[in-house]
């Protein structure tokens, strides 16, 4: 079978609405999406393999397989996009319109993109014998729970030496990025009449002093993990919203704050949570009140060296230096799968996640080049 045309493919991709939301409402299936990928490259020899996920219905992983053996290189994508609204579109975001020179479209650059461009510099391989294997890996929800590769990380596949995921970054090599941390912060009291404080345990109270020590901690995390790399080179804590008691004359039984951090690599999710819960247990522990932790969202930080293989070959590929971004990927799961990562891609991160977004046609032949020759140094 012959490979259709990037833009083709990519039209048809577009085409396929495949939003991922935790709002149970807003979240469709993936399995269109898999399933043009998955045709493709079988047309093109690859051993597929479609992994349904566990407990989550209409979404799957896909891993695509080129030649035997072990190590080779991973180029990997999501399949999902963020949910949009039509309204504030000029163009139908699930047709893909060309209009000077760049494609209109829900995912053309963040990332259904990607997928023609790795798809079209493999067809180059698919006759040729490979010493190593090239694997395409598609996943599922990256833009919500990144349940697809959580669930490949617990299958511990796929396994190579190297791996690329196609996010936009200008076709800039990126080596880190911050990760994310949202929590929900309870203190429970008790409620009682306003007039004689006696008569309950008002969780406000024990909430004033929540908010001030993480005001304290976060200048604490701010002095100890600086880091000029980033544009925002501090980690931040982010009081998003509270929501306590219901009336002026009641002691307010309950307060909940939600915080979300964004963490520098080498801070850990797990230390920070239990580093949180220590502290304010003592800093309100006078207050005789209850307080629980709920983590509600967590992406790992990611950074690899900037001297790794992967890293120095995309740098002088691309003719850029590595850098970092602020938005997060699926790079630090692929990397605890034995992987160096770097993060490599057309299109600007500028353009998605918003109305019109649109991949600029003049990156598809570099990124396409670059691939290319990244598949023939790993894999022949
Ligand atoms: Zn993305």
């Amino acid at each position: 079978m012959k490979l259709p045309d990037t833009i083709a493919m990519l039209r048809t991709l577009v085409g396929e609405p495949s939003t991922s939301s935790i709002t149970a409402s807003r979240d469709q299936s993936n399995l269109a999406v898999i399933n043009h990928l998955a045709n493709w490259l079988e047309g093109l020899k690859f051993a597929v393999t479609v992994l349904p996920l566990p407990n989550k219905g209409g979404k799957a992983n896909l891993i695509a397989t080129l030649g035997n053996g072990e190590g080779g290189l991973v180029l990997s994508g999501h399949t999902d996009t963020v949910p949009c609204d039509e309204n504030h579109w000029d163009t139908d975001p699930y047709t893909l319109t060309e209009i000077d020179s760049v494609v209109h479209g829900l995912g053309s650059c963040d990332m259904k993109g990607f997928f023609p461009i790795a798809l079209e510099a493999a067809s180059l391989f698919h006759s040729k014998k490979l010493n190593k294997p090239l694997t395409i890996l598609a996943t599922s929800d990256e833009e919500s729970s990144m349940a697809g590769v959580r669930q490949l990380l617990r299958d511990g596949r796929p396994k190579a030496d190297f791996a690329i995921i196609g996010e936009p970054t200008g076709l800039q090599p990126i080596i880190a990025h911050k990760g994310v941390l949202a929590l929900s912060i309870v203190v429970e009291g008790s409620g009682g009449h306003a007039s004689n404080p006696s008569l309950g345990c008002n969780a406000l109270d024990a909430m004033h002093a929540v908010i001030a020590d993480l005001l304290i901690y976060r200048q604490e995390l701010a002095s100890t993990y600086t880091n000029p790399t980033f544009e925002i080179n501090i980690p931040t804590l982010n009081l998003g919203c509270l929501h306590a008691g219901d009336s002026p004359n009641r002691i307010c039984e309950t307060a909940e704050l939600q915080i979300d951090l964004r963490l520098m690599p080498g801070m850990e999710i797990e230390e920070l949570t239990t580093t949180i819960q220590h502290r304010l247990v003592e800093t309100i522990a006078s207050y005789g009140t209850r307080l629980s932790i709920t983590r509600l969202n967590e992406v790992p930080a990611y950074q690899t060296s900037d001297d790794g293989d992967l890293a120095r070959t995309l740098a002088s590929l691309s003719g850029r230096p590595p850098g970092t971004v602020a938005f997060g990927t699926e790079a630090p799961f692929l990397q605890s799968l034995g992987m160096e990562t770097v993060v490599f891609g057309p299109g600007s991160i500028d353009q998605a996640h918003q109305p019109n977004e649109y991949l600029d046609l003049n990156q598809l032949s570099p990124a396409r080049e670059t691939l290319e020759n990244v598949i023939r140094h790993y894999c022949t």
